[in-house]
């Protein structure tokens, strides 16, 4: 029997193995043999016992000081800065990306508790004037409660931390259920809390399957917000079952459009194209998958691309001079090579697309980069998310033709103009429909200090995250008059 560690949920200020005993295994992507640890299959008592806990903590630590509450946000950015490269090594082995970018996340991550440690404490009301010169009156802002964070693998801690920062500082209470494909790192930020000393029951963490507790985490009247990102069939379904009572918001899926326009410098549009389509393994919610390029400079965008697409090196997060990681999990790996296969049936193959094998590939989930063209607005892989390396090139003439084109599908979540035309600059904003809209920047990255959310079924959008937007979601507004 391997010597591995079993890892334990946090409940109460306790960390506890699962009600039944059961547990499930994490395995790295790039390498199948290498077991990081068993986590908690939890059940609906043990969700319950979690919401009971935070339900019970969440008037104290309403009232508990904010600099009290910043202190413990900083600290526990602390403990990540302090953990770095150990808890970087552990996110590429459970989730594929490279080490780079696991350090970038943790380092975000750290960064995204100091920042609403600060910006916490700026929350305001306002006042009213009125004609009762006896009378005040204003509005306060509250914590909400208890809140529920659900969250994918694919950043499985910069994600959480957007989240549980602004419902902590703010004085909600907290049960947060990762993803059972990187709860590792999920758990590690568990520790961060733990370790800064946060009070038993205002932060909550359970690992299981969505099947064993979601009902039971986001349908529990106690709970009066879910804050969940993920794909947009399981928002759709939790945001349609929670109770009237409970605040949600979903942050959900995307099919990026890059749009290429004639005047475009080629070079720079091939750049965008790999950094936003193929970094990360596709695995982004932002991720480039469509390119939507000018039929005048198609053919030369393509051979420069698939020149550069030639040099890309597929391999394990780990090693130095790997460009592009593993898909995370068995069932992306499943997915990707069947929107593959779709492509070629429905469009042009131009290259990429291969399952790696030999050597080292057979132990992990490896994909090289594909890219297809003549891809027509009616194909799945020009309308359904994907979430790998394979980007579907559509051509366009001109403008307006792109915007008809980038607009139709269900999705909203991020698009990108390349272009040097400012008439077009000013005009891409409102006719795209996209939440984060970038003009000669890759549709990947979002600043912590700005809001982020989508459109269409890429977010509920009532309240975006991240920056000072994040704060609103977590607190609600009640007008207070007081006479004398
Ligand atoms: P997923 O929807 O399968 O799972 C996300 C999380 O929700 C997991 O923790 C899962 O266990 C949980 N879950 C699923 N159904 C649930 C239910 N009924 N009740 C309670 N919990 C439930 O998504 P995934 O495969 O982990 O992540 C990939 C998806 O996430 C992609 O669609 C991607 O676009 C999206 N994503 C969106 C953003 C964004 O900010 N818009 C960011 C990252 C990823």
């Amino acid at each position: 029997m391997e010597n591995v560690t079993e890892f334990l949920n946090y409940i109460d200020g306790k960390w506890q193995p699962c009600g039944s005993g059961s547990t499930f295994e994490n395995r790295n992507p790039a390498d199948q043999d290498d077991l990081l640890g068993h986590f908690q299959a939890s059940s609906a008592e043990d969700a319950q016992q979690a919401i009971a806990a935070a339900e019970k903590a969440f008037p104290a630590w309403r009232d508990t000081p904010i600099s009290r509450r910043a202190k413990i946000l900083n600290q526990a950015a602390d403990y990540l800065v302090e953990h770095i490269e150990q808890f970087a090594q552990e996110l590429t082995r459970e989730e594929g990306k490279l080490l780079a970018n696991s350090r970038d996340e943790i380092a975000r991550s750290a960064q995204t508790l100091r920042f609403y440690a600060v910006e916490g404490q700026t929350i305001t009301g306002e006042t009213f004037p009125q004609d009762d010169a006896r009378m005040m009156v204003y509005t306060q802002r509250e914590p909400l409660g208890v809140a529920t964070i659900i969250t994918p693998w694919n950043f499985p801690i910069s994600i959480p931390a957007r989240k549980i920062a602004p419902a902590l500082i703010t004085g909600n209470t907290v049960v947060f259920k990762p993803s059972s494909d990187a709860p590792l790192i999920a758990h590690r930020l568990a520790e961060a809390l733990h370790h800064a000393g946060i009070p038993e029951g205002v932060f909550n963490f359970m690992t299981g399957s969505a099947s064993a507790i979601g009902q039971e985490i986001t349908g529990t009247p106690a709970v009066r917000a879910v804050s969940f990102t993920g794909s947009t069939a399981a928002g759709e379904k939790i945001h349609r079952s929670v109770s009237l009572a409970t605040r949600t918001q979903m942050e959900l899926g995307g099919k990026n459009p890059l749009i290429i326009l004639d005047d475009a410098d080629i070079d720079t549009a091939v750049d965008l194209t790999i950094k936003g389509g193929f970094a990360l393994t596709g695995q982004a919610c932002t991720g480039t998958s469509r390119v939507l390029v000018a039929r005048s400079i198609k053919a030369e965008y393509l051979s420069r691309l698939v020149e550069r697409m030639k040099e890309l090196q597929v391999g394990n997060g780990l090693d130095k001079g790997t460009q592009i990681g593993p898909l995370a999990t068995r069932q992306q790996l499943d997915t990707v090579l069947g929107y593959i296969e779709t492509g070629k049936r429905e469009a042009t193959h131009v290259h990429g697309g291969e399952r790696l094998s030999g050597g080292a590939y057979d132990k992990g989930f490896y994909v090289s980069p594909a890219i297809f063209s003549d891809v027509t607005q009616e194909m799945r892989i020009a309308q359904e998310e994907i979430f790998g390396p394979v980007v579907a090139v559509i051509e366009i003439d001109g403008y307006d033709d792109a915007i008809v084109k980038a607009n139709d599908t269900p999705y909203g979540l991020s698009a990108a103009l390349v272009t040097q035309n400012i008439d077009y600059i000013q005009r891409f904003p409102l006719d795209i429909q996209a939440g984060t809209v970038k003009v000669n920047r890759t549709t990947t990255g979002n600043l912590i200090n700005a809001p982020f959310g989508g459109l269409k079924q890429s977010s509920t959008s009532t309240f975006r995250e991240s920056g000072r937007a994040g704060l609103d979601f977590f607190t609600q507004t009640k007008t207070v008059y007081v006479g004398r």
